[in-house]
C-alpha cells in the first residue's frame, strides 16, 4: 500500500518513507491510498486477541512495506506491563448500561498521546533503515502539553533521533510544564514560545517548508521529521484500541458481534477521532462518532454548517490540550470524505491559508453530519460534570474527558439514543490537577498549595494513588528555561544542532 498527498494524488510515497519524512514536500499529510477492509471473521477474531496481536494485525494491514517481525517488534517493545500499568493497556471502565470509559492514559506520560509516541520511534528508526537513510532524524514537536512530553520520552536516547519541542509559553498545565522542563536525555531540547498553540504548530510548519532550513539541517546531517499527529506513524497506533474497545464490550458480553457503538472523542488536533474514522472505515460496527470540544469550538461549527472558521477569538480553557484553532488532520478527513478529491482539499487548505475560513458545500455537510455529531461544552460545564460524574460514579474523570462526557450527555438528552457507547479518555486526572481539584474542594482548601500539595489532595479526595511520574518530578532539576519569540524557532533548533 502507498501513501499519497491530501494535496496530490501524484505524490507516493511508501510507509517508511511517508513515516520518515513526516509530512508531503507539497505540504499536504500522507494519507492512505485505500482503506483496508475487514471481513466479518476478521472482526470476530478481534476479541481473541491481546493488546499486542491486535497492534499487529491493524498495524500490518496499512504498513504493508514492514514484515510481520518489524511489526510486531514494534508493537511487543511499545506496549508492556511495564510501561503501561497492566497487560490490558487500554482499560475499559464502565461507568452505566450505556456509557464506557476507555482510558488511554495509563501510560508513561499520563496522557494517551503515549498510546502512539511509545511506538512511533520503533517505527520512525525501522523506517530509516528500509529507506536507507544514513543522516539523523531532528523530530520538530509543536505541544499543546501532552504531546511534547510524550514525545520526548518516547524518543529520549533513541540512536538516530533527536528532539526539539516546542510549547506555548502560558498555555500548558504546571504539571505539564514541569514534565517537560525536566526531561532528562542526551537528544532533547525543550523551549517555551511566547505566542498559542496555533503559533507554535505554524512555526514548525513554516520550518518544515522552508527549503532553506531543510538544507542547513541536511548540511549539519539531519533530516526533519514530526511526532505531531500530522504523521502517519503518529495515527495509524491509534486506530488500533478503537477495535480493542469493541472487543472488550464483546469479551463483557456487553455488545453482541455486530452491534453498533457511539465513539465519543475530545478533539483537538482531530488526530484521535480520525483514527475512529478510520476504525470506522475499515469495518468497525460504529453507529455516530461524536466530536466534542471545548470553548474552541470551530470543529463543532464545522460540523453544523460545512464552514470551517478559525477566525475567532483564541480562548484559554482548562481543557488546553483542545485549545486548538487549526485542527490539522481534519486536511486527511476531508480528503477522504471528498472522494479522494485531492485538487478539492488543495483549494480548502488554500482558502484556510489566506482567509482563515473555507466552505465544503451542503452536498459534503450532508454526508459528514450522517456520521459525525458535533458539541462542546464550556469550562463551567466541564467542572460540573467533573463534579457530577464523581458525585453519581465516584469516578473522576480528567478535564478533557469531561468535555466528552458533558457533550455526550448532551447528545443523549437531545436524541435518547441509547447504543451503547465508548468515550475516549485521554489524561490521568492528576495531569490537570489543579482544574480537577476546583471542581471537588472549595478553593480556599487550594489556596497556596503546590503543585504536589495538590497532588496528594486529589488523591486523598478520590482514593486514587499519584502516578509515581507526576510525583517524582518534586525531585528533578529543571533542565530547560528557554523562552522565544515565534519569529525565533529556527534559531533554537538551529544552536541546538551547532551545539550537540
Ligand atoms: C492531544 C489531546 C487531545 C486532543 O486530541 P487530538 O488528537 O489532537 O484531537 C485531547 N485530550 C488530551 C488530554 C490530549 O492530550
Amino acid at each position: 500500500m502507498n501513501y499519497q498527498s491530501t494535496r496530490d494524488s501524484k505524490i507516493s510515497f511508501s510507509s517508511a518513507e511517508a513515516i520518515k519524512t513526516g509530512i508531503a514536500p507539497d505540504g499536504g499529510l500522507f494519507v492512505p491510498s485505500e482503506i483496508p477492509s475487514l471481513s466479518a471473521s476478521e472482526i470476530e477474531n478481534i476479541k481473541n486477541l491481546s493488546y499486542v496481536e491486535l497492534a499487529d494485525f491493524v498495524l500490518g494491514k496499512f504498513l504493508t512495506d514492514y514484515t510481520a517481525e518489524e511489526v510486531h517488534h514494534c508493537a511487543s517493545n511499545a506496549y508492556t506491563k511495564e510501561k503501561f500499568e497492566s497487560d490490558t493497556i487500554a482499560p475499559l471502565h464502565k461507568l452505566n448500561d450505556n456509557t464506557h470509559i476507555l482510558e488511554l492514559w495509563h501510560g508513561p506520560t499520563c496522557a494517551f498521546k503515549d498510546m502512539a509516541l511509545q511506538i512511533l520511534p520503533y517505527l520512525l528508526t525501522k523506517a530509516m533503515k528500509k529507506t536507507g537513510e544514513e543522516k539523523e532524524v531532528i523530530i520538530l514537536v509543536a505541544t499543546s502539553g501532552d504531546t511534547g512530553k510524550a514525545a520526548l520520552e518516547g524518543f529520549k536516547d533513541v540512536e538516530g533521533t533527536n528532539i526539539q519541542v516546542f510549547y506555548p509559553v502560558d498555555g500548558v498545565s504546571k504539571i505539564q510544564k514541569l514534565q517537560m522542563a525536566t526531561q532528562l536525555g542526551k537528544n532533547v531540547n525543550v523551549t517555551a514560545v511566547k505566542g498559542n498553540f496555533d503559533d507554535a504548530q505554524t512555526g514548525v510548519k513554516k520550518i518544515f517548508s522552508n527549503d532553506d532550513m531543510r538544507k542547513k539541517a541536511d548540511e549539519l546531517g539531519y533530516v526533519f521529521s514530526s511526532a505531531n499527529s500530522i504523521n502517519w506513524g503518529r495515527l495509524v497506533p491509534q486506530i488500533v484500541y478503537y477495535f480493542y474497545s469493541y472487543a472488550t464490550l464483546l469479551k463483557n458480553n456487553e455488545i453482541k458481534m455486530g452491534d453498533k457503538i457511539n465513539i465519543v472523542v475530545p478533539t483537538g488536533n482531530f488526530g484521535n477521532i480520525l483514527a475512529a474514522f478510520y476504525a470506522k472505515s475499515m469495518g468497525l460496527p460504529v453507529n455516530k462518532l461524536i466530536c466534542a470540544s471545548n470553548k474552541n469550538n470551530v470543529l463543532t461549527d464545522f460540523i453544523n454548517t460545512g464552514v470551517y472558521d478559525r477566525n475567532r477569538k483564541f480562548e484559554t480553557t482548562i481543557s488546553p490540550s483542545m485549545d486548538i484553532l487549526i485542527s490539522s488532520n481534519l486536511e486527511r478527513f476531508i480528503y477522504h470524505m471528498s472522494g479522494e478529491n485531492a485538487s478539492f482539499v488543495a483549494e480548502c487548505m488554500k482558502k484556510l491559508n489566506e482567509e482563515g475560513k473555507y466552505d465544503i458545500g451542503a452536498e459534503l455537510t450532508k454526508k459528514i453530519k450522517e456520521i459525525f455529531v458535533g458539541g462542546y461544552a464550556s469550562d463551567e460545564d466541564t467542572v460540573e460534570t467533573i463534579k457530577k460524574t464523581n458525585e453519581k460514579y465516584s469516578y473522576i474523570p480528567d478535564t478533557h474527558t469531561s468535555v466528552a462526557i458533558k457533550v455526550y450527555e448532551d447528545y443523549v438528552k437531545e436524541t435518547g439514543d441509547n447504543t451503547k457507547t465508548v468515550i475516549a479518555s485521554t489524561a490521568n486526572p492528576f495531569k490537570f490537577n489543579q482544574s480537577v481539584l476546583s471542581a471537588l474542594v472549595e478553593e480556599r482548601e487550594m489556596e497556596g498549595k503546590d503543585e504536589f500539595e495538590l497532588l496528594q489532595m486529589l488523591s486523598e479526595k478520590g482514593n486514587l494513588n499519584i502516578p509515581d511520574s507526576l510525583n517524582n518530578l518534586k525531585k528533578m532539576d529543571v533542565r530547560f528555561k528557554d523562552v522565544c519569540n515565534k519569529e525565533e524557532m529556527w534559531d533554537m533548533v538551529h544552536t541546538f544542532l551547532t551545539n550537540k
